[in-house]
């Protein structure tokens, strides 16, 4: 591999994740000059450059060198990682930061009307799935003897076609089951979209600029989860109040000129902050209380 002074990160041309993994990336100041074919992007911000490909080959291009990092599903970087694993080869990519976003879960379905009490419940059944390494992992562990039959996409129709007797699918709200008479059983991995890495930092100045790029990241991640508390109460009050904030920072408490009794309280929480906490909090004794968003954050 030719050595490079330049980050170069893969996120997914189009599909669920390809809108919200690059608007992350820009939320983390990255600034990219789109190229006429839109599958490389040069960066102009921070010596980082993106790659728009399919999202399966994310995994593969990280473990070839061609990108130092990639935001992927966790069920297609387990699904690559399971299929090295049962040819006992080395698996050169890892999952970096869960990234809070694509949430699904890669799970077994079997048409309604068929019995299921345990994992046995499918031995000898046909299962149908793009997953096959995962689905065959489950099925090992579970001591289940079943025929993984692999399909490259609309794996929710082949019990009605008659080519399988359950399937292996990504499920999020699953109306897709539904619509074809199918319910969920057994789940096999709960997934989001991850940052994906080589297994070590690069041993250049890429490895810095990965560093900074992580923080940056966890820093957007935080900001979007947290909210900015500004409130008044009394002393008396104060731990009581205090109490009934969501999980986040040590509040800092100030006095109020003029007022021996009454301080403010300024909060960052974590998590959301709803009517009912505010209407609890004001019970408890706080007035004036605002929620801010909060624009951007560095520990
Ligand atoms: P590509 O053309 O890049 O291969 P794809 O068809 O494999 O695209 P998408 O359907 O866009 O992929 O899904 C991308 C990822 O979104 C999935 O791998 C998964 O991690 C996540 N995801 C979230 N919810 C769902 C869902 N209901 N069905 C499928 N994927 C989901
Ligand atoms: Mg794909």
């Amino acid at each position: 591999m030719k050595p490079r002074d330049r980050l170069r990160i893969a996120v997914q041309k189009s599909g669920r994740l390809s809108e919200v993994s690059q608007d992350l990336l820009a939320r983390c100041g990255l600034k990219f000059r789109h190229s006429r074919d839109k599958l490389f992007c040069f960066g102009e911000s921070l010596a980082i450059d993106l790659l728009l490909v399919r999202d399966d080959d994310i995994p593969g291009l990280i473990a070839d060198g061609v990108c130092d990092l990639g935001i992927v599903g966790r069920n297609v970087l387990a699904e690559q990682q399971a299929a090295l694993q049962s040819r006992e080869a080395v698996v050169p990519f890892r999952e970096l930061l869960p990234l809070g976003f694509g949430r699904c879960r890669l799970s077994i379905a079997i048409p309604q009307e068929l019995d299921y009490a345990e994992p046995s419940s499918l031995q000898g059944l046909r299962i149908a799935t793009t997953y096959p390494a995962l689905t065959a992992q489950w099925l090992q562990q579970a001591g289940v003897t079943a025929k993984v039959v692999v399909l490259s996409g609309s794996v929710e129709i082949a019990p009605k076609l008659g080519t399988a007797d359950a399937i292996c699918d990504l499920v999020s709200s699953g109306a897709t089951l539904q619509a074809n008479q199918l319910r969920e059983v057994a789940g096999i991995l709960d997934s989001e979209a991850v940052l994906a890495a080589a297994p070590g930092l690069p041993p250049d100045e890429r490895g810095e600029l990965q560093e900074l790029l992580l923080r940056r990241i966890e820093g957007v991640i935080q900001v979007r989860e947290s909210k900015l508390v500004l409130l008044q109460t009394t002393r008396a009050a104060l731990a009581g109040v205090t109490r009934l904030l969501p999980p986040g920072q040590q509040p800092t408490v100030t006095s109020i000129e003029g007022s021996a009794d009454d301080v403010a309280l300024q909060a960052v929480c974590h998590g959301a902050i709803t009517w009912q906490h505010l209407e609890d909090m004001r019970r408890a004794g706080a007035r004036h209380m605002l929620v801010l968003p909060v624009e951007k954050m560095l520990a």
